[in-house]
């Protein structure tokens, strides 16, 4: 019972730092080992996750191209896909494909059609990116996808909607226990966790912290980019849309007191980070779709104040969990953040017990895989892997 789990060549899993989908893989990997699944992880040299086989292109992970000019880095994706392929056409024991490779995922593995498994694609993007794509996407029968909340779901033209078996919510390690964690004592500091980029909305909690006195800290990479001293000297990306978004938006703002930029944080410093804020703002400025920095931070114990929008409804309870107010209201966004201290960072901890743990991620993916069999006409998961599953 082999799958075959595409991260893709961006980032190794677990990321260094910075990596939504390297992180959410590095939670559900574990998990479908336990319950019998066989993993084949296609990734990075440097992946340092534990699993039965792994096919690499790229000794290290090539996300500061993610970024550049597509003439330049199309090979990239190609490349690692096309040795996805070779490893499909080459043996007969995989039973599924897990894949979570933008763009070229759906659509080289879903014209590979029936010489291959089927596939579950995972969309973990902003599905009015590629309307071309999306729009008229066929799977050829088997190949499927699924949505990281029911909101980026409700966004797909009715071609990708045809292929979508449902939606699992994005999960992290941090959900494990964190209700039975002892309360972490609180400092002054709102924080931003994500790659600075127009969509996390920066620049809108930089100018909040300079209107309100609140202490900010914003951690993430800007463009490429992961320490501040690579951002000073020369030679920074200066073409990079989200360098441009620092240079003009961002920095102007980082005064080092008030607003402070601490680049890409990682393992404990991120985690403290986070469940020392005493609220993580998200002042989103797109239809976020799954929002692994939101999970983590309510497994952390720190309430989420943010625009009602994307999948923030399904992941956060307005007035328990966090604060949401209008998109763009930014006099509601200042009021809210007075307002969280009221909100009980147990509440969110124990929230994220219940709902975002690993293990809750791997049964749900692990009923998509067998409709995923069962739609395409091959023979379901036997019934010893789901053993165990059903659990939180
Ligand atoms: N992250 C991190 N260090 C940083 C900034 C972000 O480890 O300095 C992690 C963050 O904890 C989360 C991921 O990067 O796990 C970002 O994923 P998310 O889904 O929130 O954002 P996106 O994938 O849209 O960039």
């Amino acid at each position: 019972m082999t799958v075959l789990v595409n991260a893709g060549p961006w980032l190794s899993v677990p990321p260094p730092g910075y990596g939504g989908i390297e992180n959410v893989l590095a939670a559900l990997v574990p998990e479908l080992r336990a319950r019998g699944v066989r993993v084949l992880l296609a990734t990075v040299g440097s992946s340092t996750l534990p699993v039965d086989e792994r096919i690499t292109v790229f000794p290290d992970g090539r996300f500061a191209d993610l970024q550049r000019p597509y003439n330049r880095v199309m090979g990239v994706p190609a490349a690692h896909l096309d040795r996805v392929v070779r490893e499909l056409h080459r043996r007969d024991d995989i039973v599924l494909v897990h894949d979570h490779q933008e763009a070229f995922g759906l659509t080289v593995l879903g014209a590979l059609g029936r010489s291959c498994p089927p596939v579950l694609h995972t969309l973990h993007w902003d599905l009015r990116k590629h309307p071309e794509l999306y729009g008229s996407v066929d799977g050829g029968g088997s190949l499927f996808v699924n949505g990281v909340s029911f909101a980026q779901l409700t966004t797909a033209p009715p071609a990708l909607r045809a292929l979508s078996v449902g939606h699992v919510h994005l999960a992290t390690p941090l959900a494990v226990n964190a209700d039975r964690r002892p309360a972490v004592r609180k400092g002054e500091h709102l924080v931003v966790m994500g790659r600075v980029t127009r969509f996390k909305g920066q620049a809108v909690a930089a100018q909040l912290a300079h209107r309100t006195g609140a202490e900010l800290v914003l951690a993430g990479p800007v463009g490429p980019h992961h320490r501040p001293e690579e951002l000073a000297g020369p030679g920074a990306d200066e073409d990079n849309p989200d360098v441009r978004y620092w240079r003009e938006e961002v920095e102007p703002l980082v005064d080092g007191r008030r607003v402070r930029w601490v680049g890409t944080v990682a393992g404990e410093e991120r985690d403290e980070l986070v469940a020392t804020a005493r609220a993580s703002l998200v002042p989103i400025d797109w239809e976020e779709p799954g929002g692994t920095a939101v999970v983590e931070s309510l497994a952390l114990g720190t309430p989420v104040v943010g625009f009602r929008r994307g999948c923030l409804p399904e992941l956060v309870e307005d007035g328990r969990t966090g604060l949401l107010v209008d998109p763009g209201d930014a006099d509601a966004l200042a009021v809210a953040v007075g307002e969280a201290a009221r909100l009980n960072p147990d509440d969110c901890r124990r929230e994220a017990a219940r709902r975002f743990t690993p293990s809750r991620m791997a049964d749900r993916y692990l009923r998509l895989y067998d409709k995923v069999l069962q739609r395409s006409g091959r023979p379901r998961l036997r019934d010893s892997l789901r053993r165990g599953a059903g659990g939180a």
